[in-house]
């Protein structure tokens, strides 16, 4: 058996998946919440809009996209304001 690490809350846990089975009830109302947000919007969106938008953090968001389900909703986001950064002084 091996202990993983809970990717939300941090808590060790005993199974395959990324998240504890508290943390995996929430994960799937946020994936669920991302995947009506992403199908929804026509113009691409940044990572920071949804985040907003939809209540899910970054590192949250970076974990759901990288699964296979939202590859192709991927492509809706808009990662020309990453790196884009200006700072003004
Ligand atoms: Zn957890």
């Amino acid at each position: 058996m091996q202990l993983n690490q809970c990717s939300r809350c941090g808590a060790f846990f005993v199974s395959e998946n990324h998240v504890c089975p508290n943390c995996e009830i929430k994960d799937q109302k946020d994936m669920a919440k991302l995947k009506t947000y992403l199908t929804e919007s026509d113009n691409p969106i940044s990572l920071e809009e949804i985040s907003c938008n939809t209540g899910i953090s970054i590192k949250n968001l970076d974990r759901f996209l990288a699964t296979d389900d939202f590859q192709p909703l991927s492509k809706k986001i808009s990662l020309t304001d990453k790196g884009n950064i200006s700072i003004s002084l």
